[in-house]
C-alpha cells in the first residue's frame, strides 16, 4: 500500500500539458467562471513542490530537475492557491499544468486501478443511455480498465479511441482493440473527429489541465449533438480534509484545480455544454482508511525531512522498507481517530470522486 502511493498516484499521470499562459503579475481570475471574487488560500514555493515530488534526501538529482521545472512553469519562485467566491473552484496560480519534462521526473510506475467508483457509475449510465453503434473517446485511459467495463457489451472496441501519454500502456491499449494515441485531445490529431464521439471519458484528468476554455471547447465539438462527456475529478471536500487534517496536501502542477459542479457549470455554459448530472461517491471507509494511514504518514515525513519516518522512506525500495514503512504508519493511527471522528459525521461529503456527466444538447 505505502509503496505504491510514495509517488504521484499513476493512474493520473496523463502527461496532458500546454504552454504556461498566465504570469504570477498577471491579475488572477477564476479559471472556470471568470470571476475576481478570490481568496488566497496558501503559497506554495518551488522549494515546497520539489520537495513534496522528489524529497531531496532521496534524490537530490530529481529534486534539483522538478524545482528547476517548476519555477520555470510559474515564472517565479512561488504559486498561490486560491479560492472562487462566485462558483467555488479552487486552483493553482498562475494556472499551468505540469508539462512533459514535470510528469518525466516525478514519475509513473503504470499501476493503476482496476476498480474505481466512477467507472461503475458511468457503465450504469452508459446501460441506461443504451446507444447501440456508439462511439467513444477515453482521455488519460491508462491500461484501459474502465473501458474493460463497458467493452464489448455496451461499446465494440473498434469504436474506441484511447489518448494516453505511458509508452508501456499503449501495447495494452492497442491489444484490447482500441485505436491508441499518445496525443493531447486539443492536438490536431483529433481534428477529424468532429461531431464524431457519442462519449467521452476523462477519469482523473481534468484536475491536471489548464487552458480549459480549449478543454471543454474541444469536449464540445468532438461530441455529436445528444452525445455525453463523464468526468471524475477528486472531491475538494476530501482536499480540504486532508489539508487540514495532516494528510497530503493536493499539490500543483500535478493538480492544479479543485473542481465544483458550480465550476462545471460555469465552463460549460461558455463551451456549449450543459451539466446533466453531478454526484459524489459514497464514502467507502475501506477506500478511506487505506489513503488516510499511507498520506499521513507520508506527510509526516515531508513535514520532518530529517526525522526517522523520512530516513526509512529515503531507503532503497523493497521488502524490507515496505514492512518498516507499514509498521511507522500503524504506530500512528491512535493520532488519526479524532480526524476518522470527524469524517463519521461528515461522511455523506467527503467519498473520493465527483463525477459530472456533460450533455452536449
Ligand atoms: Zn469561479
Amino acid at each position: 500500500m505505502i509503496e505504491t502511493i510514495d509517488r504521484l498516484p499513476p493512474e493520473e499521470l496523463t502527461g496532458q500539458h500546454t504552454q504556461p499562459t498566465k504570469r504570477s503579475s498577471d491579475q488572477p481570475e477564476c479559471p472556470a467562471c471568470k470571476s475576481r471574487s478570490l481568496s488566497t488560500l496558501r503559497t506554495v514555493s518551488a522549494h515546497e513542490a520539489a520537495q513534496f515530488f522528489a524529497p531531496e534526501r532521496a534524490n537530490a538529482e530529481s529534486h534539483k530537475r522538478i524545482h528547476a521545472c517548476v519555477t520555470s512553469l510559474w515564472g517565479g519562485d512561488t504559486c498561490q492557491i486560491m479560492s472562487c467566491a462566485d462558483c467555488g473552484f479552487g486552483f493553482a496560480w498562475p494556472y499551468v499544468a505540469g508539462n512533459a519534462e514535470f510528469y518525466n521526473h516525478t514519475g509513473s510506475d503504470g499501476v493503476y486501478p482496476r476498480a474505481k467508483w466512477e467507472f461503475t457509475r458511468t457503465a450504469a449510465e452508459l446501460r441506461k443511455l443504451n446507444k447501440s453503434g456508439a462511439k467513444a473517446l477515453e482521455v488519460g485511459a491508462g491500461n484501459g480498465y474502465f473501458l474493460d467495463q463497458i467493452c464489448p457489451s455496451l461499446v465494440r472496441p473498434e469504436d474506441v479511441t484511447v489518448l494516453e501519454y505511458n509508452d508501456k500502456s499503449i501495447p495494452i491499449l492497442k491489444a484490447k482493440g482500441f485505436r491508441a494515441l499518445s496525443v493531447d485531445l486539443r492536438d490536431e490529431a483529433l481534428d477529424a473527429g468532429r461531431n464524431a464521439f457519442d462519449f467521452i471519458f476523462l477519469f482523473q484528468v481534468v484536475e491536471h489541465l489548464d487552458g480549459l476554455d480549449a478543454l471543454f471547447g474541444r469536449i464540445g465539438s468532438l461530441l455529436r449533438s445528444g452525445g455525453s462527456a463523464f468526468c471524475a475529478v477528486p472531491n475538494s471536500a476530501r482536499i480540504k480534509y486532508q489539508e487540514a487534517n495532516r494528510s497530503v496536501p493536493d499539490q500543483p502542477p500535478n493538480h492544479i484545480g479543485r473542481w465544483t459542479p458550480e465550476a462545471f457549470d460555469a465552463i460549460c455554459r461558455r463551451n456549449g455544454l450543459v451539466v446533466r448530472s453531478a454526484e459524489l461517491e459514497p464514502l467507502s471507509w475501506r477506500e478511506f482508511l487505506a489513503h488516510d494511514i499511507s498520506y499521513s504518514h507520508i506527510q509526516r515525513a515531508q513535514l520532518n525531512p530529517d526525522g526517522f519516518i523520512a530516513r526509512v522512506r529515503s531507503l532503497p525500495r523493497g521488502r524490507m522498507r515496505r514492512l518498516a514503512e507499514a509498521a511507522l504508519a500503524a504506530l500512528f493511527i491512535p493520532t488519526r481517530l479524532s480526524a476518522w471522528h470527524y469524517v463519521y459525521r461528515n461522511r455523506k461529503n467527503l467519498g473520493g470522486s465527483l463525477w459530472v456527466r456533460l450533455d452536449r444538447p
